[in-house]
């Protein structure tokens, strides 16, 4: 298993400033709270999906199964 940046630097770029601004919190969901802080928690249980492999909702992480 891996967790990688997206290859398109203007993705990550993009969803970076917009983490700046939230001050952490996830840019693409409205909701302020533990949840939603990056790595958020819908991206957590990905990662600890065994039978997921794609990008988190922002598309700034990806993760691979192997
Ligand atoms: S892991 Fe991805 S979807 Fe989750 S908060 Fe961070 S950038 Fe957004």
């Amino acid at each position: 298993m891996a967790i990688t940046l997206n290859p398109d630097q203007e993705v990550v770029k993009t969803v970076k400033e917009g983490l700046k601004q939230t001050g952490g919190y996830c840019p693409c969901v409205m909701e302020r709270s533990p949840d939603t802080k990056c790595m958020c928690k819908e991206f957590r249980e990905q990662i600890q999906d065994p039978a997921f492999e794609g990008y988190c909702h922002c598309m700034l992480y990806y993760k691979s199964k192997d």
